[in-house]
């Protein structure tokens, strides 16, 4: 049997905001593979949640940008990156979409492993006062999860991003209040001061290793897995197809090598028919 070619080796992770470390222990647990992080890396320059570097990427290819950086920064050939977007539904909850990106340059190796759910934190809101700021840092979580103030003086965007505590938050709040600008409270979606977004990030991590370690059943080339669900699962009361997943499509990352694999049940819930509930 072909030994998997990421065992025992080093893996980037380009990441500024700690991610490395939600990673390590599964990679070490499934590949016996370090973990690293280089120093200095900015993976800022491709964009920052508070909104003060612009994104003009895609989320993928913002992950794809930042790991051929981390190859860059260390010379070693493959790398992680992770990106996630935070879209507000109805003004009222958020959706958290993450993808992690695996990048082997050596073998021309692109592996992503994605996931979509609602964050479990309050959305950014507007303020007036600092007593609704306070009463808004504590709705999101504040400070286990952190936040950033948002506002604008003209053109001009200030975020104040590293507070710590309560009476850093009434500081920084009191002094823009006092200039009479627009100011927002907004959750940090930074993965080491979002507790939430970093379990997602570390699930996707596990993902990653398990898929790593999973050779094509046609010739070998590590990082078999999903790429894709099928939706369309038969309604069970009519058989119209649905929008529920049906089956998930699993590839290899070298040759062609694919596989169908039905999910059960085999049919949905009539509630999800546009047919029968329309
Ligand atoms: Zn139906
Ligand atoms: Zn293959």
């Amino acid at each position: 049997m072909t030994p998997n070619p990421y065992r025992g080796t080093t893996i980037v992770f380009a990441t500024m905001h700690g991610k490395d470390a939600l990673a390590r222990s599964a990679f070490r647990t499934v590949l016996d593979a370090t973990v690293i992080t280089p120093a200095g890396i900015d993976t800022d320059q491709f964009g920052t949640f508070a909104g003060d570097i612009p994104r003009t990427l895609s989320p993928l290819d913002a992950a794809r940008a930042k790991a051929r950086l981390g190859v860059a920064a260390t010379g070693v050939p493959t790398s992680l990156a992770s990106e996630g977007s935070f879209t507000t539904e109805l003004g009222w909850t958020t959706r958290q979409t993450e993808h992690l990106l695996f990048l082997d340059q050596d073998r021309g190796i692109e592996v992503t492993e994605s996931h979509s759910t609602t964050f479990p934190v309050a959305p950014g809101r507007h303020i007036t006062t600092t007593a609704q700021a306070l009463s808004h840092a504590t709705t999101i979580g504040f400070p286990e999860q952190g936040l950033i103030i948002h506002s604008r003086d003209g053109a001009r965007i200030i975020t104040h991003k590293n507070l710590r505590t309560r009476d850093d938050l009434t500081l920084a709040i009191d002094h823009l209040l006092s200039e009479n600008l627009a100011v927002s409270v907004m959750p940090d979606y930074r993965a080491h001061r979002s507790p939430a977004r970093a379990a997602v990030i570390a699930t996707l991590c596990a993902r990653m290793a398990q898929r790593l370690g999973t050779p094509c059943p046609g010739c070998r080339a590590p990082g078999y897995g999903r790429v894709k669900v099928i939706p369309g699962l038969p309604c069970g009361l009519c058989g119209t197809p649905t929008h529920i997943p049906t089956a998930d499509l699993h590839a290899c990352t070298t040759c062609d090598t694919t596989h169908t694999h039905p999910r059960t049940p085999t049919t949905a819930d009539p509630q999800w028919c546009d047919t029968c509930n329309p």
